[in-house]
Protein backbone atom coordinates (compact mmCIF):
# COMPACT_ATOMS: atom_id res chain seq x y z
CA UNK A 1 0.00 0.00 0.00
CA UNK A 2 1.37 3.17 -0.52
CA UNK A 3 0.20 6.38 2.08
CA UNK A 4 -1.15 9.43 -0.10
CA UNK A 5 0.42 12.04 1.85
CA UNK A 6 3.88 13.69 1.35
CA UNK A 7 6.07 14.16 4.73
CA UNK A 8 8.58 16.54 4.34
CA UNK A 9 11.25 15.08 6.22
CA UNK A 10 11.27 10.84 7.32
CA UNK A 11 13.96 10.03 9.63
CA UNK A 12 14.85 6.43 10.39
CA UNK A 13 16.15 5.36 13.92
CA UNK A 14 14.42 6.33 17.13
CA UNK A 15 18.22 6.17 18.88
CA UNK A 16 20.04 9.23 20.52
CA UNK A 17 20.80 10.61 17.13
CA UNK A 18 17.43 10.28 15.18
CA UNK A 19 15.12 11.47 18.74
CA UNK A 20 17.40 14.79 19.01
CA UNK A 21 16.80 15.67 15.42
CA UNK A 22 13.15 14.73 15.78
CA UNK A 23 13.43 17.12 18.63
CA UNK A 24 15.33 19.79 16.90
CA UNK A 25 12.90 19.81 13.99
CA UNK A 26 9.60 19.69 15.92
CA UNK A 27 10.80 22.89 18.09
CA UNK A 28 13.35 24.95 16.15
CA UNK A 29 12.19 24.81 12.53
CA UNK A 30 9.07 25.58 10.65
CA UNK A 31 9.03 22.03 9.23
CA UNK A 32 5.84 20.53 10.07
CA UNK A 33 5.04 16.98 8.58
CA UNK A 34 7.55 14.48 10.21
CA UNK A 35 7.51 10.75 9.94
CA UNK A 36 9.86 8.68 12.49
CA UNK A 37 10.70 4.95 11.87
CA UNK A 38 11.68 3.02 14.29
CA UNK A 39 12.23 -1.01 14.25
CA UNK A 40 11.61 -1.87 17.83
CA UNK A 41 8.63 -0.97 19.94
CA UNK A 42 10.68 2.23 21.64
CA UNK A 43 13.30 4.18 21.46
CA UNK A 44 17.22 3.52 22.36
CA UNK A 45 17.06 -0.05 22.41
CA UNK A 46 20.85 -0.28 20.46
CA UNK A 47 23.51 1.91 21.17
CA UNK A 48 21.53 4.58 22.83
CA UNK A 49 20.63 2.02 25.72
CA UNK A 50 22.28 2.77 28.98
CA UNK A 51 23.28 -0.97 28.96
CA UNK A 52 24.99 -0.45 25.64
CA UNK A 53 27.10 2.53 26.13
CA UNK A 54 29.44 4.06 29.08
CA UNK A 55 26.63 7.00 29.45
CA UNK A 56 29.81 9.40 29.60
CA UNK A 57 29.07 12.57 28.48
CA UNK A 58 32.39 13.24 26.21
CA UNK A 59 33.84 16.90 26.49
CA UNK A 60 36.95 16.52 25.38
CA UNK A 61 38.58 16.73 28.82
CA UNK A 62 39.52 13.36 29.81
CA UNK A 63 39.49 12.03 26.31
CA UNK A 64 43.40 11.79 25.69
CA UNK A 65 42.66 10.87 21.98
CA UNK A 66 41.57 14.25 21.29
CA UNK A 67 43.54 16.83 19.60
CA UNK A 68 42.86 20.39 21.02
CA UNK A 69 41.07 21.49 17.96
CA UNK A 70 38.65 18.46 18.53
CA UNK A 71 38.20 19.16 22.31
CA UNK A 72 37.10 22.74 21.25
CA UNK A 73 34.30 21.42 18.79
CA UNK A 74 33.39 18.34 20.98
CA UNK A 75 32.83 20.44 24.40
CA UNK A 76 31.03 22.69 22.30
CA UNK A 77 28.99 19.99 20.63
CA UNK A 78 28.19 18.33 23.83
CA UNK A 79 27.44 21.45 26.30
CA UNK A 80 24.21 21.48 24.24
CA UNK A 81 23.09 17.84 25.74
CA UNK A 82 24.24 19.36 29.27
CA UNK A 83 22.43 22.69 28.51
CA UNK A 84 19.40 20.35 27.24
CA UNK A 85 19.25 18.68 30.36
CA UNK A 86 19.66 21.67 32.86
CA UNK A 87 16.84 24.16 30.70
CA UNK A 88 14.50 21.78 30.86
CA UNK A 89 14.77 20.70 34.49
CA UNK A 90 16.08 16.85 33.67
CA UNK A 91 18.91 16.88 36.13
CA UNK A 92 18.80 13.74 38.38
CA UNK A 93 16.55 12.35 36.12
CA UNK A 94 18.62 11.94 32.60
CA UNK A 95 21.84 13.61 33.37
CA UNK A 96 23.59 13.42 36.72
CA UNK A 97 26.92 15.46 38.13
CA UNK A 98 29.09 12.85 38.99
CA UNK A 99 33.55 13.41 39.31
CA UNK A 100 35.13 11.92 36.87
CA UNK A 101 39.16 11.88 36.07
CA UNK A 102 42.29 11.33 33.78
CA UNK A 103 44.80 8.78 35.31
CA UNK A 104 47.97 8.98 34.27
CA UNK A 105 50.12 5.86 35.45
CA UNK A 106 53.71 5.34 35.12
CA UNK A 107 56.37 7.89 34.09
CA UNK A 108 55.89 8.24 30.42
CA UNK A 109 52.02 8.73 30.70
CA UNK A 110 52.61 11.31 34.10
CA UNK A 111 54.92 13.29 31.60
CA UNK A 112 52.50 13.14 28.66
CA UNK A 113 49.52 14.53 30.86
CA UNK A 114 51.16 17.41 32.75
CA UNK A 115 52.33 18.47 29.38
CA UNK A 116 48.23 18.36 28.48
CA UNK A 117 47.62 19.94 31.04
CA UNK A 118 49.75 22.90 30.17
CA UNK A 119 47.79 22.84 26.65
CA UNK A 120 44.55 21.70 27.75
CA UNK A 121 43.44 24.03 30.90
CA UNK A 122 42.99 27.13 29.15
CA UNK A 123 40.17 25.22 27.76
CA UNK A 124 38.71 23.25 30.49
CA UNK A 125 40.17 26.04 33.75
CA UNK A 126 38.35 23.93 36.15
CA UNK A 127 40.75 20.90 35.85
CA UNK A 128 41.66 19.75 39.46
CA UNK A 129 45.51 18.47 39.19
CA UNK A 130 45.79 15.74 41.80
CA UNK A 131 48.69 14.44 42.55
CA UNK A 132 48.59 10.81 44.91
CA UNK A 133 48.13 12.23 48.17
CA UNK A 134 44.65 14.01 46.29
CA UNK A 135 43.95 11.14 44.82
CA UNK A 136 44.23 8.70 47.66
CA UNK A 137 41.92 10.95 49.58
CA UNK A 138 39.78 11.30 46.78
CA UNK A 139 39.40 7.66 45.89
CA UNK A 140 41.60 5.43 48.01
CA UNK A 141 41.09 2.52 45.80
CA UNK A 142 43.24 4.19 43.29
CA UNK A 143 45.84 3.89 45.07
CA UNK A 144 45.61 0.90 47.32
CA UNK A 145 48.99 -1.10 46.57
CA UNK A 146 50.01 1.36 44.01
CA UNK A 147 53.77 1.54 43.26
CA UNK A 148 54.04 3.73 40.15
CA UNK A 149 54.17 7.21 39.81
CA UNK A 150 50.20 8.48 39.20
CA UNK A 151 48.85 11.89 38.29
CA UNK A 152 45.26 12.80 37.79
CA UNK A 153 43.31 15.70 36.35
CA UNK A 154 39.79 15.22 37.50
CA UNK A 155 36.46 17.63 37.26
CA UNK A 156 34.21 18.20 39.58
CA UNK A 157 30.41 19.66 39.86
CA UNK A 158 30.14 19.11 36.12
CA UNK A 159 26.78 16.70 34.08
CA UNK A 160 29.30 13.91 33.24
CA UNK A 161 26.79 11.00 33.15
CA UNK A 162 23.97 10.80 31.21
CA UNK A 163 20.62 7.98 30.30
CA UNK A 164 20.82 8.33 26.29
CA UNK A 165 17.82 6.07 26.55
CA UNK A 166 15.73 8.85 28.47
CA UNK A 167 17.49 11.72 26.87
CA UNK A 168 15.84 9.83 23.58
CA UNK A 169 12.28 9.72 25.06
CA UNK A 170 12.06 13.23 26.46
CA UNK A 171 13.39 14.11 22.86
CA UNK A 172 10.50 12.43 21.30
CA UNK A 173 7.86 13.61 23.93
CA UNK A 174 9.10 17.48 23.36
CA UNK A 175 8.47 16.49 19.36
CA UNK A 176 5.12 15.16 20.33
CA UNK A 177 4.25 18.51 22.46
CA UNK A 178 4.62 20.75 19.77
CA UNK A 179 1.83 21.64 17.16
CA UNK A 180 3.57 20.06 14.47
CA UNK A 181 2.38 17.04 11.99
CA UNK A 182 4.40 13.97 14.07
CA UNK A 183 3.63 10.44 13.28
CA UNK A 184 6.40 7.72 14.97
CA UNK A 185 5.83 4.13 13.61
CA UNK A 186 7.40 2.22 15.88
CA UNK A 187 7.89 -1.92 14.86
CA UNK A 188 8.20 -0.49 11.45
CA UNK A 189 11.31 -1.56 9.74
CA UNK A 190 12.34 0.44 6.65
CA UNK A 191 13.41 -1.93 4.36
CA UNK A 192 14.36 0.04 1.67
CA UNK A 193 14.55 4.24 0.40
CA UNK A 194 14.27 4.88 -3.33
CA UNK A 195 14.33 8.39 -5.27
CA UNK A 196 11.77 8.75 -7.63
CA UNK A 197 11.24 12.41 -9.47
CA UNK A 198 12.64 14.15 -6.16
CA UNK A 199 10.94 12.58 -3.67
CA UNK A 200 11.62 9.59 -1.50
CA UNK A 201 9.71 6.12 -1.11
CA UNK A 202 9.81 4.17 1.94
CA UNK A 203 9.19 0.67 2.05
CA UNK A 204 8.82 -0.74 5.67
CA UNK A 205 6.59 -4.65 5.79
CA UNK A 206 3.40 -2.37 5.78
CA UNK A 207 3.38 0.57 3.54
CA UNK A 208 5.43 2.68 1.13
CA UNK A 209 5.40 6.01 2.52
CA UNK A 210 6.39 9.45 0.48
CA UNK A 211 8.81 11.99 1.82
CA UNK A 212 11.09 15.23 0.41
CA UNK A 213 14.00 14.53 2.63
CA UNK A 214 15.37 11.68 4.49
CA UNK A 215 17.48 11.22 7.08
CA UNK A 216 19.01 7.52 8.19
CA UNK A 217 19.89 7.68 11.71
CA UNK A 218 20.05 4.15 11.88
CA UNK A 219 23.54 3.23 13.22
CA UNK A 220 25.49 0.76 10.47
CA UNK A 221 22.54 0.58 8.40
CA UNK A 222 23.06 4.12 7.39
CA UNK A 223 26.03 3.03 5.26
CA UNK A 224 23.77 0.69 3.95
CA UNK A 225 20.76 2.67 2.95
CA UNK A 226 23.37 5.53 1.50
CA UNK A 227 24.67 2.74 -0.85
CA UNK A 228 21.60 1.67 -2.17
CA UNK A 229 21.38 5.27 -3.69
CA UNK A 230 24.49 5.17 -5.00
CA UNK A 231 26.50 7.20 -2.29
CA UNK A 232 29.19 6.59 0.22
CA UNK A 233 30.61 3.35 -2.72
CA UNK A 234 34.22 4.24 -0.81
CA UNK A 235 33.31 3.32 2.99
CA UNK A 236 32.75 -0.18 4.65
CA UNK A 237 32.04 -0.79 8.02
CA UNK A 238 34.29 -2.87 10.93
CA UNK A 239 32.14 -3.36 13.35
CA UNK A 240 33.79 -3.87 16.99
CA UNK A 241 31.51 -5.27 19.99
CA UNK A 242 32.51 -3.86 23.14
CA UNK A 243 31.82 -5.57 26.35
CA UNK A 244 31.67 -4.47 30.34
CA UNK A 245 32.31 -6.44 33.67
CA UNK A 246 30.50 -5.16 37.12
CA UNK A 247 32.52 -5.42 40.31
CA UNK A 248 31.20 -7.17 43.10
CA UNK A 249 30.88 -4.00 45.22
CA UNK A 250 31.20 -0.28 44.80
CA UNK A 251 34.76 0.91 44.56
CA UNK A 252 34.74 3.96 42.79
CA UNK A 253 32.57 7.51 42.95
CA UNK A 254 33.74 9.26 39.81
CA UNK A 255 34.15 7.59 36.23
CA UNK A 256 37.90 6.68 35.69
CA UNK A 257 39.60 7.08 32.16
CA UNK A 258 42.89 5.92 31.39
CA UNK A 259 45.23 7.44 29.06
CA UNK A 260 44.61 6.31 25.38
CA UNK A 261 47.78 4.83 23.13
CA UNK A 262 47.79 6.47 20.50
CA UNK A 263 48.03 3.40 17.95
CA UNK A 264 45.04 2.04 19.27
CA UNK A 265 41.77 3.00 17.69
CA UNK A 266 39.42 2.56 20.33
CA UNK A 267 38.86 3.72 23.73
CA UNK A 268 41.58 3.06 26.66
CA UNK A 269 39.87 0.97 29.68
CA UNK A 270 37.57 3.14 32.01
CA UNK A 271 35.59 2.38 35.18
CA UNK A 272 32.28 4.12 35.35
CA UNK A 273 30.17 4.33 38.16
CA UNK A 274 26.45 2.55 36.34
CA UNK A 275 23.39 5.03 36.57
CA UNK A 276 21.48 1.34 36.22
CA UNK A 277 23.12 -0.65 38.38
CA UNK A 278 23.01 1.93 41.77
CA UNK A 279 25.76 3.84 41.00
CA UNK A 280 28.00 -0.06 41.32
CA UNK A 281 31.19 0.06 39.10
CA UNK A 282 31.32 -0.89 35.42
CA UNK A 283 34.78 -1.27 33.54
CA UNK A 284 35.16 -1.93 30.52
CA UNK A 285 34.65 -1.37 27.36
CA UNK A 286 36.40 -4.19 25.50
CA UNK A 287 36.88 -3.94 22.19
CA UNK A 288 37.06 -6.83 19.85
CA UNK A 289 35.78 -7.20 16.11
CA UNK A 290 32.51 -9.18 16.17
CA UNK A 291 30.53 -10.44 12.88
CA UNK A 292 27.73 -8.48 14.12
CA UNK A 293 25.65 -5.50 13.58
CA UNK A 294 23.68 -5.47 16.93
CA UNK A 295 24.97 -7.16 19.90
CA UNK A 296 22.26 -8.91 20.99
CA UNK A 297 20.39 -9.31 18.13
CA UNK A 298 21.09 -11.41 14.59
CA UNK A 299 21.33 -9.10 11.60
CA UNK A 300 20.27 -10.43 8.47
CA UNK A 301 23.53 -11.77 7.30
CA UNK A 302 23.51 -9.87 3.75
CA UNK A 303 23.05 -6.41 5.96
CA UNK A 304 26.36 -7.68 7.63
CA UNK A 305 28.12 -8.82 4.63
CA UNK A 306 27.04 -5.96 2.54
CA UNK A 307 28.35 -3.20 5.41
CA UNK A 308 31.79 -5.17 5.87
CA UNK A 309 31.93 -5.07 2.37
CA UNK A 310 34.71 -7.17 2.38
CA UNK A 311 37.16 -6.97 -0.67
CA UNK A 312 40.77 -6.54 -1.35
CA UNK A 313 40.55 -2.63 -0.42
CA UNK A 314 39.11 -3.36 2.96
CA UNK A 315 41.41 -6.58 3.89
CA UNK A 316 43.99 -3.84 3.31
CA UNK A 317 43.02 -2.19 6.18
CA UNK A 318 42.54 -5.15 8.51
CA UNK A 319 45.61 -5.99 6.92
CA UNK A 320 47.62 -2.58 7.67
CA UNK A 321 46.07 -2.66 11.65
CA UNK A 322 46.72 -6.54 12.60
CA UNK A 323 50.57 -6.11 11.06
CA UNK A 324 50.69 -3.28 13.87
CA UNK A 325 52.17 -5.54 16.71
CA UNK A 326 50.78 -3.27 19.49
CA UNK A 327 47.23 -3.37 17.60
CA UNK A 328 47.46 -6.85 16.89
CA UNK A 329 48.34 -7.96 20.81
CA UNK A 330 45.07 -5.61 21.70
CA UNK A 331 43.03 -7.04 19.34
CA UNK A 332 44.36 -10.44 20.93
CA UNK A 333 43.68 -9.71 24.32
CA UNK A 334 40.91 -8.30 23.68
CA UNK A 335 39.19 -11.43 22.20
CA UNK A 336 40.35 -13.83 25.26
CA UNK A 337 38.49 -11.31 27.44
CA UNK A 338 35.44 -12.40 25.79
CA UNK A 339 36.31 -15.90 26.74
CA UNK A 340 33.83 -17.51 29.26
CA UNK A 341 35.28 -18.44 32.67
CA UNK A 342 39.09 -16.97 31.67
CA UNK A 343 37.56 -13.76 30.17
CA UNK A 344 38.12 -11.98 33.61
CA UNK A 345 41.23 -13.52 35.15
CA UNK A 346 43.11 -11.62 31.61
CA UNK A 347 40.73 -8.14 31.65
CA UNK A 348 41.58 -8.08 35.62
CA UNK A 349 45.34 -6.95 34.31
CA UNK A 350 43.36 -4.29 32.15
CA UNK A 351 41.63 -2.94 35.23
CA UNK A 352 44.49 -2.98 38.01
CA UNK A 353 45.88 -0.59 36.14
CA UNK A 354 42.62 1.83 37.85
CA UNK A 355 42.56 -0.38 40.61
CA UNK A 356 46.05 -1.95 41.37
CA UNK A 357 44.27 -4.28 44.18
CA UNK A 358 41.83 -6.01 42.32
CA UNK A 359 41.35 -8.99 41.88
CA UNK A 360 39.10 -11.77 39.01
CA UNK A 361 37.20 -12.68 41.91
CA UNK A 362 36.03 -8.79 42.15
CA UNK A 363 35.02 -8.82 38.50
CA UNK A 364 31.66 -10.50 36.49
CA UNK A 365 31.27 -10.39 33.04
CA UNK A 366 28.33 -7.82 32.84
CA UNK A 367 25.75 -10.34 30.96
CA UNK A 368 23.47 -7.87 28.54
CA UNK A 369 25.34 -5.11 28.34
CA UNK A 370 27.38 -3.85 25.72
CA UNK A 371 27.13 -2.34 21.96
CA UNK A 372 28.66 -2.76 18.34
CA UNK A 373 30.59 0.49 17.43
CA UNK A 374 30.60 1.08 13.74
CA UNK A 375 34.25 2.27 12.63
CA UNK A 376 34.09 3.65 9.32
CA UNK A 377 36.88 2.17 7.07
CA UNK A 378 37.26 4.82 3.99
CA UNK A 379 38.03 2.03 0.93
CA UNK A 380 39.96 4.77 -1.01
CA UNK A 381 42.77 5.57 1.65
CA UNK A 382 42.77 2.42 3.71
CA UNK A 383 42.18 3.89 6.60
CA UNK A 384 40.10 3.76 9.79
CA UNK A 385 37.89 6.74 10.05
CA UNK A 386 37.80 7.79 13.74
CA UNK A 387 34.80 9.23 15.37
CA UNK A 388 31.31 10.15 13.54
CA UNK A 389 31.00 10.12 9.45
CA UNK A 390 27.80 12.02 7.88
CA UNK A 391 27.04 11.82 3.84
CA UNK A 392 24.38 14.67 2.85
CA UNK A 393 23.41 15.25 -0.54
CA UNK A 394 20.80 17.35 -1.04
CA UNK A 395 17.42 16.02 0.80
CA UNK A 396 18.86 12.39 1.68
CA UNK A 397 21.39 12.79 5.04
CA UNK A 398 23.23 9.12 6.39
CA UNK A 399 24.85 9.36 9.63
CA UNK A 400 27.16 6.74 10.97
CA UNK A 401 27.94 7.82 14.72
CA UNK A 402 30.50 5.56 16.84
CA UNK A 403 31.56 7.63 20.13
CA UNK A 404 31.06 10.28 20.97
CA UNK A 405 28.06 10.32 18.80
CA UNK A 406 25.73 10.11 21.77
CA UNK A 407 26.91 13.43 23.48
CA UNK A 408 27.17 15.38 20.28
CA UNK A 409 23.74 14.13 19.03
CA UNK A 410 22.15 17.44 19.42
CA UNK A 411 24.88 18.99 17.58
CA UNK A 412 24.30 16.40 14.58
CA UNK A 413 20.81 17.53 14.68
CA UNK A 414 21.66 21.23 14.32
CA UNK A 415 23.64 20.40 11.36
CA UNK A 416 21.27 18.18 9.67
CA UNK A 417 17.98 20.20 10.65
CA UNK A 418 19.71 23.34 8.86
CA UNK A 419 20.66 21.83 6.13
CA UNK A 420 17.00 20.28 5.80
CA UNK A 421 15.55 23.97 6.26
CA UNK A 422 18.03 24.83 3.18
CA UNK A 423 16.61 22.33 1.05
CA UNK A 424 13.32 22.72 1.79
CA UNK A 425 12.73 26.25 2.35
CA UNK A 426 12.37 26.57 5.81
CA UNK A 427 13.17 28.68 8.72
CA UNK A 428 15.07 27.32 11.56
CA UNK A 429 14.91 29.77 14.77
CA UNK A 430 18.14 30.81 15.43
CA UNK A 431 17.39 32.90 18.78
CA UNK A 432 14.96 29.93 20.59
CA UNK A 433 17.84 27.26 19.87
CA UNK A 434 20.67 29.77 20.95
CA UNK A 435 18.22 30.18 24.24
CA UNK A 436 17.42 27.00 25.04
CA UNK A 437 20.26 25.09 23.71
CA UNK A 438 23.48 26.94 23.07
CA UNK A 439 23.92 29.48 25.47
CA UNK A 440 21.42 27.74 28.24
C1 LIG B 1 30.64 0.05 24.06
C2 LIG B 1 30.22 1.44 23.69
C3 LIG B 1 30.37 2.49 24.59
C4 LIG B 1 29.99 3.79 24.23
N1 LIG B 1 30.08 4.78 25.17
C5 LIG B 1 29.68 6.03 24.84
C6 LIG B 1 29.68 7.06 25.82
O1 LIG B 1 30.01 6.83 26.98
N2 LIG B 1 29.32 8.32 25.44
C7 LIG B 1 28.93 8.60 24.15
O2 LIG B 1 28.63 9.75 23.85
N3 LIG B 1 28.89 7.63 23.21
C8 LIG B 1 29.22 6.37 23.54
N4 LIG B 1 29.14 5.36 22.60
C9 LIG B 1 28.62 5.71 21.27
C10 LIG B 1 27.10 5.91 21.34
O3 LIG B 1 26.49 4.80 21.95
C11 LIG B 1 26.54 6.14 19.94
O4 LIG B 1 27.28 7.20 19.34
C12 LIG B 1 25.08 6.52 19.91
O5 LIG B 1 24.29 5.72 20.75
C13 LIG B 1 24.58 6.47 18.48
O6 LIG B 1 23.23 6.82 18.46
P1 LIG B 1 22.36 6.55 17.16
O7 LIG B 1 21.01 7.10 17.42
O8 LIG B 1 23.09 7.03 15.97
O9 LIG B 1 22.37 4.96 17.01
P2 LIG B 1 21.55 3.86 17.81
O10 LIG B 1 21.35 4.20 19.22
O11 LIG B 1 22.19 2.56 17.49
O12 LIG B 1 20.13 3.95 17.12
C14 LIG B 1 19.88 3.54 15.80
C15 LIG B 1 18.40 3.23 15.76
O13 LIG B 1 18.01 2.94 14.41
C16 LIG B 1 17.08 1.87 14.44
N5 LIG B 1 17.10 1.26 13.12
C17 LIG B 1 18.15 0.67 12.50
N6 LIG B 1 17.80 0.25 11.27
C18 LIG B 1 16.50 0.60 11.11
C19 LIG B 1 15.58 0.44 10.05
N7 LIG B 1 15.94 -0.15 8.91
N8 LIG B 1 14.31 0.88 10.20
C20 LIG B 1 13.93 1.49 11.37
N9 LIG B 1 14.79 1.67 12.43
C21 LIG B 1 16.04 1.23 12.28
C22 LIG B 1 17.62 0.97 15.54
O14 LIG B 1 16.63 0.08 16.03
C23 LIG B 1 18.04 1.99 16.59
O15 LIG B 1 17.01 2.33 17.48
C24 LIG B 1 29.47 4.06 22.94
C25 LIG B 1 29.30 3.00 22.04
C26 LIG B 1 29.65 1.71 22.41
C27 LIG B 1 29.42 0.60 21.44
Amino acid sequence: MIVNKTFETAIIGSGVVGSGLLFTLARYTDIRDIVLFEKYDEPAQLNSSPKANSQTLHIGDIETNYSLEKARSVKRNAAMVANYISHFGYEGEIGFRRDKMILAVGEDEVASLKERYKVFSELFPYYRYMEADALREKEPMIMEGREEPVLALGVEGEITTVDFKKLSESFVQMALDTDKNIQIHYNEEVLEIREVDGVFELTTGNSTYKARTVVANAGAYSLLFAQHLGYGNNLAILPIGGSFFFTTRKLLDSKVYTMQNPKLPFAAVHADPDLTADWNTRFGPTAFALPKLERYRQAHIRDLLEAMDIGKDTLEVYYNLLKDSTIRNYILHNFLDELPYIGKHIFVNDARKIIPAMSSEDLIFADGFGGMRPQIIDKETHRLMMGEAKLAVGGAIFNMTPSPGASTSLAIAEKDARQLCDFLGKRFDEEQHLKEIVNA
